[in-house]
């Protein structure tokens, strides 16, 4: 029988976690006659009872498989680790907060074996019962991404998705460190079959997501997708060039024609000066986030490190640190 793998990222969700199991284990019930599940818990750090929480549903239910790190990496590491874990011939990411109704994977996986898709990914049809700044800005940053790195990311766009083998390993070959995983998925192709649903608010417990981390977020993806910025500052710095030049024309004709200017043009002067060391340092910053990238790039740093791998894999479970 084929196997379905569910890779589910868990930091601080021990509010969530017997609720998401109960709910994807009668999902795995409900498609016990189209394949075998298979669920990686990945504990990202957590400080609260969540890993003790999943050791304990692995020692009843073997379907279960745990890997822990050793500190907090982040959602983007915890997908990774789950996909390079994952046995499945369909793989699906789903959050532990219920957010994502494991239901879903029925027709995810319909979409998949008999429709021809190569993956079916949810998209929010609604934000309801979420911040409305921070979905205005989740919205702007979307837009902007995808005008500048022109990879297609779908409005509403959620991490969860149910992807075929293929395409599992296409995403796995890219090496990359810096894993913004939804420009990932779109970057390596093939078709996907974009599915609305209702937005839920999460079932306990609260967002893992601070303003901060979502910053970060948003600059990696459009960093690790677009050169775009760096030739946006390029752009910048010819234009402020050529109005420098045309000043510098203006000027000396006045001075030819009406003699030398007398007007004390101090305050004007300042504010140029102040706007052109902004606009100076912030093209540095644009090239640092390049320059930062590459560096931690060059370290080739592991993109986890685990201190449990449970996943019933000989190899992996001796090397745990991938
Ligand atoms: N998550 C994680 N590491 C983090 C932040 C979040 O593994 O550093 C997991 C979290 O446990 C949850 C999923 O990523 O399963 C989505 O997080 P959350 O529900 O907090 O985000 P939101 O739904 O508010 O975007
Ligand atoms: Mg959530």
């Amino acid at each position: 029988m084929e196997i379905l793998t569910a890779i589910v990222p868990c930091f601080n969700e021990e509010a969530v976690i017997p609720m998401f199991y109960d709910e994807i284990m009668r999902v795995a019930e409900l498609m016990k006659n189209e394949v075998e599940f298979e669920v990686i818990m990945v504990d990202d750090g957590s400080k609260d009872k969540t890993l003790e929480l999943i050791r304990g549903l692995r020692a009843k239910d073997k379907r279960i498989k745990v890997i822990s790190f050793s500190r907090n990496f982040g959602k983007e590491a915890a997908m990774y680790a789950g996909l390079t874990h994952a046995h499945g011939d369909y793989v699906a990411v789903i959050d532990a907060d219920l957010q994502h109704p494991p239901e879903m994977l029925i027709e995810m996986h319909k979409a998949i074996k008999y429709e021809g898709f190569d993956s079916a990914c949810a998209r929010r049809s609604t934000r309801t019962g979420e911040n409305p700044v921070r979905a205005f800005l989740s919205r702007t940053f979307y837009s902007i991404m995808g005008k500048l790195s022109g990879i297609e990311t779908v409005q509403g766009e959620v991490d969860y998705r149910l992807m075929s083998r293929p395409m599992v390993d296409s995403v796995l070959s890219l090496a990359e460190r810096n894993r913004f995983t939804k420009g990932i998925f779109s970057w390596v192709g093939y078709n996907t079959k974009w599915l609305p649903y209702e937005n839920v608010e999460r079932a306990a417990g609260e967002s893992k997501w601070s303003f901060r981390k979502l910053f970060k977020y948003s600059m990696q993806g459009i960093t690790s997708f677009s050169t775009y910025p760096l030739g946006f500052v390029t752009k910048l710095g010819s234009l402020f060039c050529i109005a420098a030049f045309i000043m510098i024309i203006v000027i000396v004709v006045k001075t030819i024609v009406h003699g030398g200017d007398p007007v004390p043009g101090y305050p004007s002067l300042a504010c140029f000066i102040l706007f052109m060391g902004g606009v100076q340092l912030m093209c540095m910053g644009v090239i640092g986030e390049y320059i930062g990238n590459m560096y931690t790039e060059i370290k080739r740093r592991p993109v986890y490190i685990a201190k449990i791998c449970e996943t019933d894999d000989p190899d992996n479970d001796k090397n745990k640190n991938m």
